[in-house]
């Protein structure tokens, strides 16, 4: 399958990864919007969040979970979770993603 989360979870593809769990891996986002822009991605493909949440809800909550432990790490702890979903709204990878997006880093 061409798709770029999952070549990035082989391990085909490079990226700045933050962490990594049973379910989930994240790392930077190549074009970031915000002074933290991280995304969380689970290992298995499903095509939106919606999906994930139905195939495997389990990964979503690990998804959530590591997202949250990264925010706390690498902002003030405040941070937005977003899951575009849908071409019109906005979704341009369609393996499911959330982005972690924090305007306080915690260097800052
Ligand atoms: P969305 O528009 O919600 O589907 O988000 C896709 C995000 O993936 C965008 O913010 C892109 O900047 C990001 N992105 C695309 N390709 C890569 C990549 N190879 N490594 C890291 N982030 C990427
Ligand atoms: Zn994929």
């Amino acid at each position: 399958m061409d798709c770029v989360f999952c070549k990035i979870v082989n391990g085909e593809i490079p990226a700045k990864l933050l962490g990594e769990t049973e379910h989930s891996i994240a790392f930077k986002d190549i074009s970031p919007r915000q002074p933290v822009h991280i995304l969380v991605v689970p290992k298995h493909h499903h095509r939106n969040v919606a999906e994930l949440a139905e195939a495997e809800p389990e990964a979503l909550v690990d998804l959530v979970r590591l997202g949250s432990k990264l925010a706390a790490e690498y902002s003030t702890g405040s941070f937005r979770l977003s899951f575009n979903t849908g071409a019109e709204a906005g979704q341009s990878v369609f393996h499911a993603h959330g982005h972690i997006t924090s305007t306080t880093p915690k260097s800052a």
